[in-house]
């Protein structure tokens, strides 16, 4: 069976920009059986928890304050693309509306909370390498 690359807050790991998780019991329960590897982007790129919420806005990845993550976001989106591939995942599970892992959907850099159609830094990484791409 195929091995799941998963966003780590719907696995219930606390590493949201709040501090909080998004926690899914299916993706916690893949993750207990070995099937699913729980990885968030934003982390493993370098940044802190909690941390400035952050939008894509044009090509880069700015917080309402105009800070730019987006040497952050992309470093995790390749670190997370290498540990996929390593573990030998072909499958992801991510969760909706992220700037790095939003699939289909994503917030449309107003900081409104009005959504657009767009993929995050993380989850376009994926899909550009052949995963079949979920969102939660
Ligand atoms: Fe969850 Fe992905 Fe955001 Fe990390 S970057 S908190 S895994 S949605």
């Amino acid at each position: 069976m195929s091995k799941f690359l998963v966003s780590a807050c719907l696995a219930g790991f606390p590493c949201r920009y709040d501090g909080k998780a998004k926690t899914d019991p299916e993706v916690v329960k893949l993750v207990k059986q070995g099937l699913a590897i729980p990885i968030c982007p934003e982390q493993i790129g370098g940044l802190p928890t909690p941390r400035p919420a952050a939008e894509l806005v044009g090509q880069r990845i700015l917080s309402a304050t105009g800070e730019d993550f987006t040497e952050n976001f992309v470093r995790g989106a390749q670190e997370t693309l290498r540990l996929a591939q390593e573990f030998g995942c072909t499958k992801a599970i991510l969760k909706s509306g992220s700037p790095s892992c939003g699939f289909g959907q994503i917030y449309d850099g107003t900081f409104s909370g009005k959504m657009t159609a767009g993929m995050g830094i993380t989850a376009r990484l994926l899909w550009e390498n052949g995963f079949e791409v979920e969102s939660r």
